[in-house]
C-alpha cells in the first residue's frame, strides 16, 4: 500500500504503518486512548472526539516541512485565471474555517495528468491543474478544497500518525535538534506519505465531507454542487496511484447519502450567508 516514489529528490516513502489498519480500528483504538490518556481532541462541527499526540504547533511544523519537500520538486503554475481561482476560493473558505491558528497557503502545480488536491497539517494546499476538468467551476472548486481543508481542521493526518506511526514520529518532531537529525528525512518522508500519497479511511473521509460541505456553504457556494462533483468524480475514477481522489472509500453511495442527509443544514447555511452578501 505505501508508495515507494522517486518523484521527490532522496525521500523514501517507506512507513511501517501497518495498511490494514481500517479506519474503524483506528476509531475504536483511539476511543480507548482517549479514556485512557490526556491527548483528546474535540473535532469542530462533528465533535468527534480524536486521540492526537501533536499539538497544533507540531502539526504546523510538519506539514510545512513536508509541503517543502513536496512542492520544491514540483512544477508550479503562479498566474492565470485558474491560479486566481484557487487563491480565491481558499481565502473565501479559509475566512470561515475554524481555524486553529493556521498559516494558510496554496500552491497550484501544474500537472494536466493528475486529478488530485491536498490540505497537509497547518493548511499547506496544492492543487494540481488535472482537476480543474472534474471540478469544473469555482463552485466545484470549492467542493474539493472545502473537503480537503475540512482534513486538516480535523487534524486528520496527525491524528493517523498518532495511532500508526506515533513514537518514533513524534520523538523525532519534538527534540529541539530534530530538523538537524539523521531522523529528519525520514520523519519527513513519512509525514508526506501520511499527508499525500495513502488514501484517507472511509471515517476520515465522511467526516471531511460533512465539515467541508458546511466550509462551502458558509463561504457561500451552493452545497448542491457536492453531490454532482462526487458524480463526476466517481465516473472519472479508475486505476492508478492511491491517492485522495481514487481512494475506494466510502462508497459513492454511502457519500452521496450522508451529503444529502446533511444538505438541509447546508443549505440553510448557504442562505444565511448569501444574506450576509
Ligand atoms: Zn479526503
Amino acid at each position: 500500500m505505501h508508495q515507494q516514489s522517486t518523484d521527490h529528490g532522496n525521500l523514501v516513502y517507506t512507513s511501517d504503518a501497518p495498511a490494514l489498519w481500517s479506519g474503524r480500528a483506528i476509531f475504536a483504538l483511539a476511543f480507548a486512548l482517549c479514556s485512557t490518556s490526556g491527548a483528546c481532541q474535540t473535532v469542530s462541527i462533528t465533535g468527534r472526539q480524536q486521540f492526537n499526540l501533536f499539538s497544533v504547533n507540531q502539526d504546523k511544523d510538519l506539514g510545512s516541512q513536508a509541503y517543502a519537500e513536496v512542492i520544491k520538486s514540483e512544477k508550479l503554475a503562479d498566474h492565470g485565471p485558474a491560479f486566481d481561482m484557487v487563491q480565491r476560493v481558499v481565502a473565501r473558505l479559509a475566512m470561515v474555517a475554524d481555524d486553529p491558528g493556521f498559516e494558510w497557503e496554496v500552491h497550484v502545480i501544474d500537472d494536466p495528468k493528475t486529478a488530485n488536491a491536498w490540505c497537509m497539517p497547518g493548511g499547506k494546499i496544492a492543487v494540481y491543474t488535472g482537476i480543474l476538468p472534474v471540478t469544473q467551476t469555482e463552485t466545484g472548486l470549492a467542493v474539493v478544497l472545502g473537503h480537503e481543508i475540512a482534513h486538516a481542521v480535523a487534524r486528520h493526518g496527525t491524528e493517523r500518525m498518532s495511532t500508526q506511526q506515533g513514537a518514533d514520529v513524534l520523538l523525532g518532531v519534538a527534540s529541539t535538534q530534530w530538523k538537524e537529525a539523521a531522523q529528519y528525512q525520514q520523519v519527513i518522508g513519512t509525514a508526506v506519505n501520511v499527508f499525500v500519497f495513502m488514501p484517507w479511511g472511509r471515517d476520515h473521509e465522511l467526516e471531511a465531507d460533512h465539515i467541508g460541505l458546511l466550509y462551502m456553504a458558509k463561504a457561500g457556494y451552493d452545497p448542491r454542487e457536492s453531490i454532482e462533483f462526487w458524480k463526476r468524480m466517481s465516473a472519472n475514477s479508475g486505476g492508478g496511484a492511491p491517492m485522495e481522489f481514487l481512494s475506494t472509500h466510502p462508497s459513492d453511495d454511502t457519500r452521496i447519502a450522508q451529503l444529502q442527509k446533511l444538505m438541509p443544514e447546508a443549505l440553510a447555511a448557504y442562505e444565511a450567508s448569501r444574506g450576509k452578501q
